[in-house]
């Protein structure tokens, strides 16, 4: 990219991999291009000879991957007539949707499971304008009504089984190659429905087949690595569940709608699903916010927990490189961050300069 272009988004930037018109009026809010970011201080706390990087998703504009996939569907609902979008959600795909959308100038309607939403994605989609409906129920019978109302509505749906939010989201595989020069040997994932588990693989596969447009990469492709939740992993359990539980609630999902494809990624890639509790994803989330600066939502650390499990192990062996995919915004869920740091009381002195003093050099 020459110094004199600005960076537009990740349609412009992979526009000739992707199934965009050249007519196409692009809804972009300058997605993609996020940070991959070598972790320093964990490996040297662990004690193992591992390069680990996080492609910090987060940095979106709207603080998460999902951000991706929705440049993608609204731009190809638009060049479609479509007048209005419409998807379930655990929160980060209506915060995308509500951006986007009001970016087209469309309407987005976001079905959420009442009180299961994280704060700052509920604050986002409110701020973004979206017509909020709150079910009585989770995830996944909101998914169930969404894939039903197409045939009542005049609406788009804008979930990952709409093919055009995989092909925005397999760009984060290219970005890696292109930073990395060639793909990493283990790509770890939290996965709820699957959809960016499916993308990633469908990135790497197409990226490392056309190697004549990129002369120094080669066919190499990654283990793919897919994390759950312990309460909600379907994946593990081999079948749907039906009450799936986390605090991660970015993947508290019983029914993942890429249930074929993602298990296809795991065995083209001789890759594997596993489960973290809640306990092992939140100390996972503090680990990289308190040793390298770098804060995720609770879903987001699922990818690292599962990753740091399995190098204790020696199932990822010492010389590998590691990508872990952190999804989301630590920011996205303050109410479990704080309550984290519960037993981490601010002290309060007086306002001189004395007391100031004093609190500092106590603590040196
Ligand atoms: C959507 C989401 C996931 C899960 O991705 P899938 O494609 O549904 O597997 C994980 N983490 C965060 C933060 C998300 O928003």
């Amino acid at each position: 990219m020459s110094m004199h272009q600005h960076y537009t988004g990740l349609i412009e930037r992979y526009r000739a991999r992707l199934p965009i018109s050249e007519s196409a009026r692009v809804i972009s809010l300058g997605e993609g291009n996020t940070p991959l970011i070598e972790l320093q201080n964990i490996p040297k706390l662990i004690g193992k000879d591992v390069t680990i990087y996080v492609k910090y998703e987060g940095l979106n504009p709207t603080g998460s991957f999902k951000d991706r996939g929705m440049t993608m569907a609204v731009t190809k609902a638009v060049e479609d007539g479509s007048h209005a979008i419409i998807c379930a959600s655990t929160g980060n795909t209506s915060a995308a949707a509500a951006a986007y959308a009001v970016r087209a100038g469309i309407k987005a309607f976001v079905l959420i499971p009442e009180g299961k939403i994280a704060l700052g994605k509920l604050a986002q989609t409110l701020m973004y304008g979206a017509q909020i409906i709150q079910i009585n129920g989770n995830f996944d019978r909101g998914m169930a009504l969404v894939k039903e109302i197409v045939d009542h509505a005049p609406v788009t749906i804008v979930n990952s089984i709409n093919p055009f939010r995989i092909e925005g989201q397999k760009t984060a595989a290219f970005e890696i190659i292109d930073a990395l020069g060639d793909a990493p040997d283990y790509h770890c994932l939290p996965v709820g429905n699957a959809g960016n588990i499916t993308a990633y693989w469908q990135g790497y596969k197409e990226y490392s087949s056309t190697i004549d447009a990129l002369p120094q990469v080669t066919a190499k492709r990654p283990v793919m690595c897919g994390y759950q939740a312990a309460g909600a992993a379907p994946f593990i359990a081999g079948k749907m569940i039906d009450n799936p539980e986390t605090v991660a609630t970015a993947i508290r999902i019983g029914h993942p709608q890429s249930w074929d494809f993602a298990w296809n990624a795991q065995r083209e890639s001789n890759g594997w699903f596993d489960s973290l509790t809640d306990e092992e994803i939140l100390a996972a989330q503090k680990l990289l916010s308190g040793h390298e600066g770098i804060f995720c939502e609770p879903a987001s650390a699922a990818s690292l927990a599962g990753a740091l499990r399995d190098i204790g192990t020696g199932k990822i062996p010492e010389g590998s490189k590691i990508v872990c995919t952190l999804t989301g915004n630590g920011l996205k869920d303050p109410d479990t961050a704080i309550e984290q740091c519960k037993n981490t009381h601010p002290v309060t002195i007086a306002a001189t300069l004395d007391a100031v003093k004093k609190a500092i050099l106590d603590t040196l």
